[in-house]
């Protein structure tokens, strides 16, 4: 007899302090939210449900997929929507089955609880107490205890930006199926050091996170331990459990993974400084990439980044670049379902006025929305769909709603009715826009660009534009997190350029 696996995807990235509100639409980004269509959408692509289908596949399991949901980062998750994707799951389960392949986020925060993956758990433990549970993680998980104790296995990305979420599900299926054979028996030990660390500089491919994913990397691969992440967790949570943490995957003796465990968190602590982000002024950034030779350069803003739950609307690099009289650009995505419709009503060639973004007030941060006025022609008009080519959600469908570009002279500007984050050159190629060709490329993103726009840039300027995905910590109200934390308190500055 075939085992019977339930796979399901649950995927939410929350950012407390973002005006968006998630509920359920947000996460049908496929369309389907479960079933046949959301295999057909997810299989075979470079995400951990893809690789979690794989993992079902392989094992000539027979498995069902009651849900299959995942949202771009946003604010918290409403009640109705958690409680709909949880009952499926969980009404899946009790059923009857062998093992559950879950592939979270790891920063779900709702309405109504804050650990959201950890209750999750919590709910299938209650009706299934013994049966193995294998999750994969985004490597900006709040890890909690709830959620060490739900699982059997966790495994997070190794790569930020994320190329490797398939495989993180194949680490963590793979030592599933070995715990099935009854080779192994998985015991996970786990810990954090209070440090809030920069999602800016924080990605395991530089230090100091380099050193850190090192040392669990080359202990899971050489079969020290069965796995071994490192997660840097996300700071635009205002969550008691935000902190840097660390989960070892033991076979039955833990001794060896508490070793392991203590010298990755003490190096994480040792290291703290590198985690800090030192801020600067937008004007002298821009003034930086006008003085550039060559192209293209890439103009990253990270102040309002849709991947960390930012609107997509706010205009002030985009107004700073055309005010420093910036040329030959091309910009986009700006998230504006009125704007699209002006200039679809108006037609491909026609003159258009825009009161372009700032659209959404933001009272967490303190920021009014601030609509920035443009004249230009309607360049194209496009349904906003395109498969991704580059490394990260390879295969994946990008739906961005109803597209539309303006050419304003000087830039050509990519406003869309959803909001994408930039990680692969089909924001722009899909509407004939080809970034390659254009001296400027202004986006909106953090590190998820450096996956498509890294290979293509000749320079790359960080932009520290306003928004609620701030890299200043500063500018955020906390007011629920535990202290002490880094660098809040403790030796605890915020780091500052003196300039
Ligand atoms: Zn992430």
């Amino acid at each position: 007899m075939a085992r019977k696996f339930v796979v399901a995807m649950m995927m939410h990235e929350t950012n407390t302090f973002s005006p968006l509100p998630t509920p359920i639409d947000s996460f049908a980004r496929s369309g389907a939210l479960s079933g046949a269509p959301a295999i057909a959408e997810a299989e075979g692509t470079n995400t951990s449900l893809g690789g979690f289908i794989e993992v079902a596949r392989q094992a000539g399991a027979e498995f069902t997929v009651p849900m299959a949901a995942s949202a771009h980062p946003s604010g918290l998750v409403t009640e109705a929507a958690y409680e709909q994707m949880t009952t499926a799951i969980v009404d899946e389960v009790r059923k009857g089955c062998d093992a559950v392949l879950l592939a979270l986020h790891g920063a779900m925060v709702a309405e109504h609880f804050d650990d959201g993956e950890g209750e999750l758990l919590n709910r299938i433990r209650r009706i299934a107490p013994d049966v193995p549970i294998a999750v994969a993680l985004d490597f900006h998980t709040q890890m909690t205890e709830a959620m060490i104790r739900g699982a059997s296995i966790i495994t997070g990305y190794r790569t930020y930006p994320h190329i490797d979420m398939a495989d993180t599900a194949r680490r963590s299926g793979r030592t599933l199926m070995r715990m099935l054979a009854g080779e192994v028996e998985p015991r996970m030990v786990w810990g954090n050091r209070p440090i809030m660390s920069s999602s800016l500089v924080h990605t395991p491919s530089r230090e100091p996170m380099k050193t850190l994913m090192g040392m669990a990397n080359q202990a899971e691969d050489s079969g020290q331990v069965l796995n071994a992440s490192v997660f840097g967790g996300f700071p635009q949570a205002d969550i008691p459990h935000l902190a840097l943490s660390s989960v070892i995957v033991c076979d039955k003796r833990t001794a060896e993974g508490e070793v392991l465990l203590n010298r990755i968190l003490d190096a994480a602590w040792d290291k703290r400084e590198g985690f800090l982000f030192h801020p600067e002024k937008l004007s002298v950034q821009v003034a930086r990439a006008k003085a550039l030779d060559g192209g293209p350069i890439v103009m990253a803003d990270h102040g309002d980044n849709t991947a960390s739950g930012g609107t997509q609307d706010v205009m002030s690099v985009v107004e700073e670049a055309l005010a420093q009289g910036l040329e030959d650009a091309c910009a986009g995505p700006i998230c504006d379902p009125a704007c699209v419709d002006q200039m679809i009503k108006a037609g491909v060639g026609a003159e258009v006025t825009l009161q372009l973004g700032g659209k959404i007030d933001m009272p967490a941060m303190g920021l009014k929305g601030k609509p920035l006025q443009v004249n230009g022609r309607v360049k194209a008009i496009t349904d906003g769909q395109f498969v991704v080519t580059g490394p990260m959600a390879t295969g994946t469908t990008v739906r961005m709603g109803r597209t539309a570009v303006l050419d304003t002279g000087k830039m050509l500007i990519v406003v869309s009715e959803k909001r994408a984050e930039p990680f692969d050159l089909g924001v722009f190629t899909h509407c004939g826009i080809d970034p390659r060709r254009k001296k400027y490329v202004l986006i909106k993103s953090r590190q998820h660009f450096r996956a498509g726009f890294e290979p293509i840039a000749k320079h790359i300027v960080m932009c520290d534009g306003d928004g609620c995905t701030a890299s200043d910590l500063a500018l955020f109200k906390y007011t629920k997190v535990k202290r002490p934390l880094y660098p809040f308190d403790l030796d605890m500055r915020l780091g500052r350029n003196e300039a």
